[in-house]
């Protein structure tokens, strides 16, 4: 463990004749009150790291699904992304991904871009920025509601002095418009998305860069996700993951989660259920992210912190 904090923590320039030294974070603690006295208690737990689309809402159907469709109908396009052919799409992570792969196999090209490569990455380019900023205005039009339990979870973590993130491979801003519902329990919230990292999920580098970023070791996190690809993310990284099931991925292959619910209140799950599963990893327990952490920082390098 000691090895590892100081191959994490950043040095510090004390002042001359003063060694820099690496700086250990302090565990988390929590308040348990039991016969009316409060108690410091030492918890295992060191973060929690949201997916956004699916997790902390269900954004797939109702909102990206959606403002894909009115930019295809702003563009003059005929194509429509209904709720069965969408969920078929989504195993195409990232929106101008998705649009890429969807007019190379589902579909062809419009006509106008049909032979022209340049063209048709410029059309996706635009297309996806004006997609973004449809579903934007579709959240904050707060028509974009947040799962059960999601705040919840999130004003326990909050109140416990738990470190937050988000990892995401969709839009930066889109992230923080479904973060920002959250309210004042949000501001600790650090949001890692988009074009963060080169490699996108199923690649456990967005949670590689989260852990890097809060000074955590990835076998004390839980990562909260909805989809296989993500699941896949947090085993590489050596995370432990809990799967909400969200409308599009309710039939994916979960066998390798620490803990499947319908969602955050079905069954409910909170802060002191997932505390208990990091500190006690039973069989299956993922590993391994430390030497990822390692060898992404060595890759990187100082642009990753
Ligand atoms: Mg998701």
């Amino acid at each position: 463990m000691a090895a590892f904090v100081s191959a994490l923590a950043p040095s510090v320039f004390l002042g001359e004749g003063v060694k820099p030294v690496a700086v250990c974070r302090s565990r988390s603690t929590h308040v348990r009150r039991a016969r009316g006295v409060s108690q410091r208690v030492s918890m295992g737990l060191d973060a929690l790291l949201f997916d956004c689309d699916g997790v902390l809402a269900d954004t797939e159907r109702d909102a990206h699904r959606v403002a894909f469709n009115l930019a295809f109908k702003e563009r003059g396009l005929k194509d429509v992304w209904d709720e069965a052919l969408y969920g078929k799409l989504l195993e195409t992570g990232g929106g101008k991904e998705r649009m890429t792969a969807y007019w190379s196999s589902e579909s062809s090209w419009p006509e106008d871009v049909a032979k022209d490569s340049d063209a048709q990455k410029e059309m996706v380019k635009e297309l996806h920025a004006r997609k973004t900023a449809i579903f934007m205005e579709l959240v904050d039009s707060g028509k974009v509601p947040l799962r059960p339990g999601v705040a919840r979870l999130v004003g326990e973590a909050s109140e416990a002095g738990v470190p937050m993130a988000v990892c995401s491979t969709s839009n930066e801003k889109a992230v923080q418009r479904i973060v920002d519902q959250l309210g004042e329990a949000a501001e600790g919230i650090q949001v890692f998305a988009g074009d963060v990292v080169p490699k996108k999920k199923p690649s456990p580098d967005i949670y590689l860069l989260a852990a890097i970023k809060l000074g955590v070791d990835p076998q004390k996190v839980c990562v909260i996700e909805d989809s296989f690809i993500g699941l896949a993310a947090a085993r590489a990284a050596g995370m432990p993951c809990v799967i909400t099931k969200s409308t599009y991925t309710a039939g994916e292959d979960f066998g390798q989660a620490q803990k499947v619910v319908n969602s955050l209140e079905d069954p409910l799950t909170t802060l002191a259920d997932l505390t208990r599963m990091v500190e006690s990893p039973g069989r299956g327990q993922p590993s391994g992210g430390r030497g990822r952490m390692r060898r992404l920082r060595r890759r990187y390098g100082s642009s990753y912190l």
